[in-house]
């Protein structure tokens, strides 16, 4: 048997990103289906260390009075970096609002949202395919609904489908600028178990960090609540694989707070750890969330991020439809806009990520115990950091031993601040991509040339 759809957008998963565009769309009066893989229990359920960072500004389609039911943990106010190497351990601040959520609720919470706001779900229904018309442009999806086919036709298609999207490899993206320069090699595998501890941990008000044993990949314990841990990690797929059960299990069995603990969840995925796309949009196509690499490429932070993608491609899109011009060039602002607010910051980011494949974690881990904390929470959340004179004595002393990585870290700090104002200079039209690509990528090569990395893109 085979169905058919017609909607005026089609919104592909209904995870964050596909849940802020569905509700945004749903709000403007357009018809918008957002469709999902797993069933209506298990939709939702995400791997996720259970962060939520700035939902106190999240957009208007879904506001934090509505997703705050799941917030578990609104005691969080600082990170706890854990340098066994150094035998230190670092308090940093987190700037802004934080919360530790339980995360399927939280999902739900979206669900329940985007559905009031008068968006169709269908879910158990797997996207295999997108159909596109004889000049390229994308005109619906097609997939199976349990064992029969489905096929939604749409003016727009948003792909909110996560990492590595399927939807992707099955378009043709000739003729426009979408970025296709996608690889695993720019992605983190990442795992996570929710542990309930007998006993309440010390450290409720903390999120825990410490560096795996090779570099470019972190352990964590987020206290959803005091008793109830989000533990998981997680290595940069240009390294080794790692074991991450076998690691997380290692690491669990050396802190008495968790003897005795029982695993009530477990999951695990790969998370974007790159800059943004450089373009997300072709025609009758726009790509948010995890789907376009919009995470924090160092903390792989991507709540937020695909909240306001999901939000502004949907208003790209409804702005298309109601004009009648779905193209490149009608959906284009929504680039400009992603990189406004974050993309520009996640690029610079980025460039700290390129620097950590390439250094010694030994290394690493001494310079950053020498570096005052608020300049590190600073250059973790802005890309960017400024030493006064007081605080350059002060870490010059603490930090003998290490001043060429300092030097290094401090000339690849000015490479990160040149790329994020290259970043601030995107272009307003398709046409003009190439020739700002061509100036980022003679940038990005400096950057492999003083941090001795291997090139990512
Ligand atoms: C282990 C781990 C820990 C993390 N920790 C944090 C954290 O603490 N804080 C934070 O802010 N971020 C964290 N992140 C990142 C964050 O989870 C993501 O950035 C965020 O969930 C992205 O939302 P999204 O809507 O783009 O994609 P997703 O949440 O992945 O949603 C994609 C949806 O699309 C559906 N789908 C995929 N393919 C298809 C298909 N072919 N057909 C139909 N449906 C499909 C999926 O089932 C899913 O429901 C973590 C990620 C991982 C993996």
């Amino acid at each position: 048997m085979s169905t058919s759809h017609e909607y005026d957008v089609v919104v592909v998963g209904a995870g964050t990103a596909g849940c802020y565009a569905a509700a945004t769309v749903a709000d403007e009066g357009l018809d918008v289906a957002v469709v999902e893989r797993k069933s209506e229990e298990e939709a939702g359920h995400i791997a996720c260390g259970d962060a939520l960072k700035g939902a106190d500004a999240f957009p208007e389609a879904i506001p934090k009075s509505q997703i705050e039911g799941a917030f578990t943990n609104t005691g969080v106010d600082h990170g706890r970096f854990e340098i066994p190497q150094e035998d230190t351990v670092l308090d940093i601040p987190v700037p802004g609002e934080l919360a530790v959520i339980d995360r399927l609720k939280y999902g739900r919470l979206l669900i329940d949202a985007a559905e009031h706001a008068g968006a169709d779900f269908h879910y158990n229904t797997v996207v295999q395919d997108v159909t596109q018309a004889a000049d390229g442009t994308v005109t619906g999806i097609r997939g199976i609904h349990s064992t029969d086919a489905i096929t939604y036709d749409a003016d727009v298609v948003i792909d909110g489908a996560g990492s590595l999207s399927l939807l992707q490899d099955k378009t043709d993206f000739s003729n426009t600028h979408f970025d296709t320069n996608v690889s695993y090699s720019q992605f983190c595998s990442a795992y996570r178990e929710i542990v309930e501890v007998p006993e309440p941990v010390e450290w409720d008000d903390a999120l825990v960090f410490k560096p795996t044993e090779r570099a470019a990949g972190y352990l964590w314990y987020f206290p959803r609540t005091d008793t109830t841990i989000n533990a998981g990690l997680g290595f940069q797929m240009t390294e080794e694989p790692m074991k991450l059960v076998e690691d997380l299990r290692r690491d669990l069995e050396t802190r008495p707070e968790f003897e005795g603990a029982q695993v009530t969840d477990k999951l695990g995925a790969a998370l974007p750890t790159r800059r943004p796309y450089d373009s997300a949009v072709a025609d009758g196509f726009l790509a948010a969330g995890d789907a376009a690499g919009h995470v924090n490429p160092t903390t792989g932070g991507g709540i937020a991020g695909a909240a306001y993608a999901g939000t502004y491609a949907a208003e790209q899109a409804v702005k298309a439809v109601s004009e009648s011009d779905v193209s490149e060039d009608a959906l284009w602002r929504y680039n400009e806009r992603v990189m406004d607010h974050f993309g520009a910051r996640y690029a610079g980011l980025d460039v700290y990520n390129v620097l950590s494949t390439a250094v010694d974690v030994d290394d690493l881990m001494g310079l950053l115990a020498s570096l005052p904390g608020e300049k590190l929470a600073e250059a973790l959340y802005s890309g960017t950091t400024s030493f006064g004179p007081m605080l350059l004595a002060k870490t010059a002393k603490e930090s003998f031993g290490y001043w060429s990585q300092i030097l290094e870290f401090y000339r690849t700090k000015n490479l990160a601040d040149e790329l994020m104002e290259h970043y601030a200079r995107y272009p307003r039209r398709a046409e003009a991509l190439p020739v700002w690509q061509d100036q980022r990528d003679q940038l990005m090569d400096e950057i492999y040339e003083m941090t001795g990395a291997e090139p990512k893109y």
